[in-house]
């Protein structure tokens, strides 16, 4: 089989972008990179170190403190901020409430993309996210673009918070928080979330996690045999 073969899922938040990128990696036996934890780890350095994110000098020397890795085990991806296992504690609210801004910064993402690209490079790769399909991998050869309806995507990311022990966000909270970092990741000045114009829309809202894995391999069987 080829060995440079990208899978880029794109599409709003919690609309299952991680589930689906996860089962293909495992069906696959691909690499699974899961971009928004990166973004997310940052914040939290941010967060932690009072980094703020209008001061440019401030936020390049912090990028340049920051180690990222990640550690696949059964394909769930792993992240590491300088050494410290950070995957708990990057899913929590306050990180959730400030991402969509450290996300926006030009110099953030610029170094992202530089560290999102040399990871998938000559490798099977599926990575999920914002802008895989529009500006870290261009020319992947499979892009989706995911969507669901907001209502049902809240209820799904208020069951995941609950089952985390976090009794204290609302079904409200974090619907307001989805509608948030909706309008701030398609409205931002760079890499906004778009649509490909070649990525193919999967919309999820009334399919099962084994019907969505289903059209996403048909999609990428094609791919398989060049
Ligand atoms: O995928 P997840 O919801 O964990 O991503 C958290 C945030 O990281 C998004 O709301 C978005 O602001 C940012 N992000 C991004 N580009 C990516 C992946 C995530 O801007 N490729």
């Amino acid at each position: 089989m080829r060995k440079n073969l990208v899978i880029a899922i794109d599409g709003y938040s919690s609309c299952g972008k991680s589930t689906l990128a996860k089962a293909l990696a495992k069906q696959l036996d691909f690499i699974y990179i899961d971009s928004g934890a990166m973004y997310r780890a940052v914040t939290l350095y941010f967060l932690r170190n009072n980094i703020d994110v209008q001061n440019e000098e401030q936020v390049n020397d912090a990028i340049h403190h920051i180690e990222l890795n990640f550690h696949s085990r059964d394909y769930e991806s792993h992240i590491t901020l300088n050494g410290e296992e950070v995957s708990e504690e990057i899913r929590q609210m306050p990180v959730s409430e400030s991402v969509s801004y450290v996300s926006a910064n030009k110099l953030v993402r610029k170094e992202m993309v530089k560290q999102q690209q040399r990871m998938g490079k000559s490798k099977n790769i599926v990575m999920d996210g914002r802008d895989i399909g529009t500006t870290v991998f261009r020319d992947a050869q499979v892009k989706l673009f995911m969507t669901a309806d907001p209502k049902i995507r809240a209820e799904r990311r208020f069951k995941e918070v609950q089952s985390k022990g976090d009794l204290e966000t609302s079904l409200e909270d974090v619907f307001e928080n989805l509608a948030h970092r909706d309008y701030a990741d398609t409205t931002r000045l760079v890499s906004p979330l778009v649509r490909a114009d070649d990525a193919i829309i999967l919309d999820n809202t009334d399919l099962s996690p084994t019907e969505q894995l289903a059209f996403a391999m048909t999609e990428v069987s094609v791919h398989l045999k060049d």
